[in-house]
């Protein structure tokens, strides 16, 4: 009765504090309440008085609090309900004069949230000392989840109302984290969240309402089930993941929640959220890993049913500005290719690491990154001015004229070393004591084939080929592999490429695919494993390549080979595929070259073995220093614990560079370290002569090495790798500072 009173009420276009007044003088009656306030949360984490029955209405768009101040502002900060008896004793109480707030005795209150944020507060006080029942509460959760939807749709209270306005109870905000990809960005925020917008909150017809989620279940089982019988029987683990999340699909526990919430008036879409909330709300503080996992089963069982309910397939993002600051709490790689490259200017991540691809797909993109900021989402609006500045690690919301201005100075300075890196384009990599350095660039799609010509490096010495597949709804056939490789070859103009198999797994999934669901997806089922166990995968990619070499000279190399039977067995499936071309009589490749990545540590004890049989090996350290030290490159807790300049990643390094040259067998290092100007003298010294990475660490890498002494390098660091130290960061930043060395 009280959600159809309400919907009426919205229905009749009043202006904004008509309705809400409307609103509050309709709660209070069925709650038999003197007091139904409707506080809002502002710009600036205040929360202003809206709407209020009962309390002095001249405190209305007057009364301010901070969240976390009084009770209201605690509602707020805890975002959780509260009901008191005796409000007053409450150490939060906090005693507002105009609004005549003495007199109430006893308080309840609710949060108005929507996707995990709070925007407001929906309280209601009595006079008496009164015990609110949990029905009550409920009640009020419910009507607070529709005030929800009418403020975040603006169509109760204007946008500019709850949107940040300059200078109104606007706090500008810095916000350190790590430094991800350097650069520096101006724009608006837009907060990454696959959200789906609820609009219709309250059932016309509760019975309809069943039989939609009735419908929707029947619809999300059957997708779960036919991602049963496309993943291999045999993965037991990952066939149990789905199971649990199949069952929970049937839990009737859960579906008795939603059924309730239905029950009480909402629709189906909006039962589903609200009982997703509630339990969000009860185990959202859990540090049980094994509880956090139910709750993110859930919010992906909720995901998927309301983007049945809502008839929506993805998020809209036709609609954003043209400048944009993405904020996530994390992200794939291709979700952030979702967004238009076009418009996108930066990114935060509230987790994220430099490892993780999301990273490394901002770096080819070119733009900064800064994560592991913590809760930033929540505190931001969309559309609020931003800068990323990836140099300094730090992210500003809403920033003041002179950060702008310093911004600016800043970004100057930038274009400044661009030009000097530009002037360095056509000079040879060579160290001033003769010795020449091959510098390559990491690529994965065709945009940054550009950067070759820009930067006049030698070749592409790692060419990412999974990209592509992830950024598509299904698998990319030979022919579309095929010509995607021609480009690419097309546009090195004959400079040489280095194409690497597919390498998905991990942390890289395809959409068509699904998650593996292993429990441990770096060490899993990935890379040449997935070649090898669905040749006809791997078959088909190499058949493109050899189409798209038609004549020219073609470089491929298998990702994550640990053992020599496994080179052995892609490369007889390489063999087989070039004698399938000439049976054909289509042109195969002027030459082939094939390689291995080294990244896993076992391949060192190999390589006697391996050396004969490959024309060149390329150090992959992120992966490698993963392996090596047991350390997830993509958790930002444990990724920064050991450091790519540690003497045992160093003495490896050497080692192989050492076996590579008794076998003369082209070395080279493409991980992200390669880039780094620090990281890449560390390299050097140790005998490394290649190095491949991403496009904008050409000009820094080679300022660094075209004023390198090498010889004093390698002697420095050949004492250094002896040592047990930590790492010999420090070690070559005090070498570079005595000897001039650009780093
Ligand atoms: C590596 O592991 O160092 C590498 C270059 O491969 P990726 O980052 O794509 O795993
Ligand atoms: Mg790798």
């Amino acid at each position: 009765m009280l959600l159809k009173r309400l919907r009426d009420t919205m229905a009749r276009a009043g202006s904004p504090e008509e309705t809400l007044g409307e609103v509050v003088r309709t709660v209070a009656n069925a709650m038999v309440a003197e007091v139904c306030s409707i506080y809002i949360l502002r710009a600036g984490e205040v929360l202003e008085l809206f709407a209020t029955q009962g309390l002095n209405p001249s405190a209305v768009r007057r009364t301010r609090l901070r969240v976390g101040e009084g009770l209201v502002g605690d509602i707020a900060a805890q975002a959780r309900a509260l009901a008191l008896s005796d409000a007053q004793s409450h150490p939060q109480f906090a005693y507002r004069p105009e609004t005549g707030e003495e007199i109430y005795q006893s308080l309840a209150g609710v949060p108005i949230v929507r996707a995990g944020r709070v925007l407001g507060v929906l309280v209601v006080q009595n006079r008496t000392s009164r015990q609110y029942d949990e029905e009550e509460i409920e009640t009020l959760q419910t009507i607070a989840m529709v005030l929800a939807e009418m403020v975040a749709g603006g169509g109760v209270v204007a946008a500019d109302e709850v949107q940040p306005i300059d200078g109104i109870g606007l706090l500008p905000l810095r916000v350190e984290g790590l430094q991800l990809t350097g650069g520096v960005a101006v724009g608006r925020a837009v907060l990454h969240e696959p959200r789906i917008a609820i609009q219709r909150v309250v059932a016309e017809d509760i019975s309809v309402e069943l039989g939609r989620l009735d419908e929707a279940l029947v619809a999300v089982r059957a997708d779960v089930d036919r991602m049963l019988d496309a993943q291999d029987m045999q993965a037991g683990e990952h066939r149990e993941v789905l199971e649990t999340f199949r069952m929970f699909v049937d839990d009737r526990g859960w579906h008795e929640r939603v059924r309730e919430a239905i029950g009480s008036g909402l629709t189906a879409e909006a039962g589903v959220q609200r009982a997703f909330d509630d339990q969000r709300t009860r185990l959202g503080q859990a540090t049980d890993p094994y509880i956090r996992e139910r709750l993110s089963d859930l919010q992906d069982l909720t995901n998927r049913l309301l983007l049945r309910l809502t008839g929506r397939s993805a998020p809209d993002t036709a609609a954003l500005p043209d400048d944009m600051i993405v904020i996530a709490r994390d992200m794939g790689p291709a979700e952030l290719l979702d967004y238009d490259r076009a418009r996108l200017r930066g990114l935060v991540l509230e987790e994220g690491s430099a490892l993780s691809h999301v990273t490394i797909v901002a770096r080819a993109l070119d733009i900064p990154v800064v994560g592991r900021t913590g809760d930033v989402l929540g505190r931001i609006e969309p559309g609020d001015p931003m800068i990323v500045d990836g140099d300094n690690a730090q992210v500003f919301i809403r920033p003041g004229e002179d950060v702008l201005q310093s911004i600016q100075a800043t970004l100057e300075a930038r274009a400044e070393r661009r030009r000097r890196y530009a002037e360095l384009r056509d000079l040879p990599a060579r160290t001033t004591d003769d010795v020449d350095v091959a510098l390559h660039i990491n690529a994965g799609l065709l945009i940054d084939m550009a950067h070759l010509e820009e930067t006049g490096a030698a070749g592409v010495g790692l060419y990412r080929t999974e990209i592509p597949f992830m950024v598509r709804s299904e698998f990319p056939d030979v022919e579309a592999q095929s010509w995607l490789y021609g480009r690419v070859l097309d546009l090195a103009d004959g400079k040489p490429v280095v194409f690497r198999t597919l390498d998905v797994g991990g942390d890289k999934v395809l959409p068509y695919v699904g998650a593996f669901g292993d429990d441990n997806p770096a060490m899993g089922w990935r890379a040449i494993r997935i070649g090898l166990d669905r040749p006809a995968i791997l078959r088909r990619q190499l058949r493109a390549l050899i189409l798209a070499a038609a004549g020219r000279p073609l470089s491929v190399m298998f990702p994550m080979i640990a053992d020599v039977a496994e080179f052995r067995q892609a490369r007889r499936l390489l063999d087989l595929e070039v004698a399938r071309a000439l049976r054909k009589g289509t042109p195969g490749p002027a030459a082939v070259r094939v390689g291995v990545m080294f990244e896993v540590p076992a391949l060192a004890w190999q390589l006697d073995g391996l050396m004969p049989e490959i024309d060149f090996l390329s150090v992959g350290t992120n992966d490698l220093l993963q392996f090596l030290f047991a350390a997830d490159r993509g958790n930002g807790r444990v990724a920064h614990r050991y450091d790519n300049l540690s003497p045992a990643l160093l003495r490896l390094l050497h080692f192989v560079v050492g076996r590579a040259e008794a076998h003369r067998v082209d070395v080279s290092v493409c991980g992200e370290m390669a880039g780094h100007p620090v990281e890449a003298l560390g390299l050097l010294a140790v005998g490394v002569r290649s190095l491949s990475m991403s496009p904008g660490a050409i000009g820094p890498v080679k300022a660094m090495l075209r004023s390198l002494d090498l010889a004093r390098a390698r002697a420095m660091v050949a004492t250094g790798l002896a040592r047990s130290d930590h790492s010999l960061r420090e070690t070559l930043r005090l070498f570079a500072a005595d000897h001039d060395v650009e780093i």
